[in-house]
């Protein structure tokens, strides 16, 4: 796996000392605010659970499973589970990997709105520098990156690299390699 590597972008450190800057800015934006976490799998597992550690507040966490079809169909990205929601008068904060077009929380945010969720919020971790602007703008940011696909810390290529302690770029040969 480590020979696939062609740079560590962010390391593992960095990501820590981030993520417990994103937690205390939550908790304080929160405050006595009851909220519901939502994780959309899988890219966040690894997110989500170092940030809920670091998050001393009165939470549930609730996973969202999410198809993206990228480019496949006409179709956007489509919830799978749950297949009903239970937002209702909740502050709810979505919790993703990336942000890349930004359709996917597009479409996520305005359903648990049309769910009449209290407030609906979206935590990335990261966040492409795109040469157009996202179709969304979400309210925590990590890290703000370079338009290149990466890996680790949760994300992955054709399912692998996800359990990479740094956010990575792969060699092109990689990344061109057939599954
Ligand atoms: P969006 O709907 O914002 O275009 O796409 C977001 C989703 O695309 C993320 O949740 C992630 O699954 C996937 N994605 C976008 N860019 C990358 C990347 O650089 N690496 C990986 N592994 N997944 C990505
Ligand atoms: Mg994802």
């Amino acid at each position: 796996m480590q020979q696939d590597i062609r740079r560590i972008l962010i390391d593992r450190h960095a990501i820590q000392a981030r993520v417990h800057d994103l937690a205390r800015q939550i908790a304080l934006d929160y405050g006595p605010r009851e909220f519901l976490l939502m994780p959309l799998l899988t890219g966040s597992i690894i997110f989500v659970a170092d940030l809920v550690r670091q998050l001393p507040v009165r939470m549930k966490i609730d996973v969202l499973a999410v198809s993206s079809y990228r480019g496949a169909t006409a179709h956007g990205p489509r919830v799978l589970y749950p297949t009903a929601f239970d937002v209702a008068g909740k502050h709810v904060l979505v919790i993703d990997d990336i942000l890349d077009s930004g359709t996917t929380l597009h479409t996520v945010t305005g359903l648990l709105r049309a769910q009449n969720a209290a407030s609906v919020k979206a935590c990335v971790l990261l966040k492409k520098n795109l040469p157009t602007p996202a179709a969304f703008a979400a309210d925590y940011v990590g890290f703000e990156i370079p338009n290149d696909f990466v890996v680790g810390y949760g994300l992955d290529f054709n399912g692998y690299y996800r359990n990479l302690p740094d956010i990575a770029v792969l060699h092109q040969h990689v990344l061109e390699r057939n599954p």
